[in-house]
């Protein structure tokens, strides 16, 4: 090893959301912990996020779900609506016995307000934040990992969290797989809500579905901005035109939906395209001192507005796993890697493949047309509010891969306190 790398107990490569909460959840349980990121400066680019309670569980248990309800806003329902016609097919209420069931709110949010709820308190909890570098390779030999970055630096760590997103490159060392494109190109957009602004179901999460083609709308920032996210299939991705999805097909691919969708398709800015693009689940996420973390280890379509819940689940179950990583004298336990690493990973595969798969399925089913599409309206309204039978196991506090409402430890697991003598 040389002389002039940096150490540390753990580098994390990426500062997006997944970075940020494994940064933190290893800080927390005593490592020393720097997170590198590539860009200039930190932030997310987009607009809205919805944290579902798998995931507000989880900023409940960092003491940050205060944070985000005061700039977030808990949507009352979570209304499907067939975009042609307009119809209500289905509404879930998002309080209430929903609320009680899953132990968290449903909460939609500025992905920048999460972003820096999440960046603040790894300020606070003392890890260290690295801009402006790009780590291009990974070696990891015996109980070190060597990280090597475009301007020549070398960071030298006991353990490495790969959280270099959909198109990552550390992911390499496990896979030889790369991104899957599904047809579908999304623009979103945030406006001010204003007294001219259409009034219905602005407390609401509003999905409209269409032939290949839907439409989100949700408020955010305590009502005051509106959110609007649009997705549609692309006609020239089929022809295997490189630039596909430009507005043009936007606009044409909503020409048969009611007013009020074509209305929203304004609220959208058009400069930023977003192909969607996930991958296949791969099992193995664990290369020697390195393991993936978010949409590195299982990138997924947004249908289920999971990505982001899922990465915040991750980091927790890794907090768990890596209890007793630190000793009393402040040492890091250099053998209790391995063993974590493979718990962690252990634990969340199957879960992270079954909602990747599931989302597939249920982008899917939005997508219909035909008898597709009233077959699909059917069982969509023989639905009842508060039937909970699609829901538990992407919500539900005892899923297995599912993180503790508090860190294991705290919760007297047979692992012991967060230092161990
Ligand atoms: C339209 C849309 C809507 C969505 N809606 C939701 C939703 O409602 N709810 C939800 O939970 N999820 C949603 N998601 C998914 C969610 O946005 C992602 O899953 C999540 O942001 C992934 O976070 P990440 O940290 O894993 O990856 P990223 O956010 O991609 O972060 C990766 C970071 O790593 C940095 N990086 C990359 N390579 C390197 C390198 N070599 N060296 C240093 N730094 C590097 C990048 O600059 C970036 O900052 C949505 C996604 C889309 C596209």
């Amino acid at each position: 090893m040389s002389n002039d790398a940096a150490t540390t107990d753990v580098l994390v490569v990426g500062g997006g959301m997944a970075g940020l909460a494994g940064a933190l959840a290893l800080k927390e349980n005593g490592a020393d912990v720097t997170l590198v990121e590539v860009a200039p400066a930190f932030g997310e680019v987009g607009a809205g996020l919805q944290m579902a309670p798998n995931a507000s569980r989880v900023l409940k248990r960092w003491g940050l779900l205060e944070k985000a309800l005061e700039i977030g806003v808990q949507p009352k329902h979570l209304v499907f609506r067939d975009a042609v016609t307009g119809e209500e097919l289905t509404r879930q209420s998002l309080g209430g016995e929903f609320e009680e069931r899953y132990g968290a709110p449903y909460v939609v949010i500025h992905r920048s307000d999460l972003h820096r709820i999440l960046l603040e308190a790894c300020q606070e909890a003392g890890v260290t934040l690295v801009n402006d570098v790009l780590v291009q390779r990974v070696e990891t030999e015996g109980d070190k990992a060597r990280a090597y970055t475009a301007s020549g630096d070398v960071y030298e760590a006991d353990a490495v969290l790969a959280a270099d997103g959909l198109k990552s490159s550390l992911r390499g060392g496990v896979a030889t797989d790369g991104p899957v494109s599904s047809a579908y190109v999304a623009y979103r957009g945030t406006v001010p809500i204003t007294p001219e602004t259409p009034a219905a179901d602005l407390e609401d999460v509003i999905v409209y579905l269409g032939p290949n083609c839907h439409l989100v709308q949700y408020p955010l920032r305590k009502g005051e901005l509106l959110n609007t996210v649009a997705v549609f299939k692309s006609a020239s991705f089929e022809r295997g035109e490189e630039q596909y999805g430009g507005v043009d097909e936007l606009e044409a691919a909503y020409a048969g939906c009611v007013p009020a969708v074509q209305e929203a398709l304004k609220n959208l800015a058009t400069g930023i395209r977003w192909p969607m693009y996930d991958r296949d689940p791969i099992e193995n996420w664990v290369s020697g001192r390195m393991a993936l973390i978010g949409d590195a280890a299982h990138p997924m379509l947004q249908y289920l507005a999971q990505g982001a819940c899922q990465a915040l689940e991750d980091a927790a179950v890794l907090q768990d796993a890596t209890q007793g990583l630190v000793f009393t004298d402040g040492r890091v336990n250099p053998s209790a890697w391995e063993a974590a690493f493979s718990e962690f990973n252990g634990a969340r595969a199957a879960r992270t493949a079954r909602v990747q798969r599931t989302a597939r399925i249920w982008g899917e089913s939005w997508h219909v047309d035909g008898v597709a599409r009233v077959l699909r309206n059917m069982l969509f309204k023989s639905r009842g509010d508060n039937n909970f039978q699609y829901n538990d196991w992407l919500y539900g506090r005892n899923e297995p891969g599912v993180p503790a409402e508090v860190p294991a430890a705290s919760a007297g697991s047979a692992r012991g306190s967060l230092v161990e003598a």
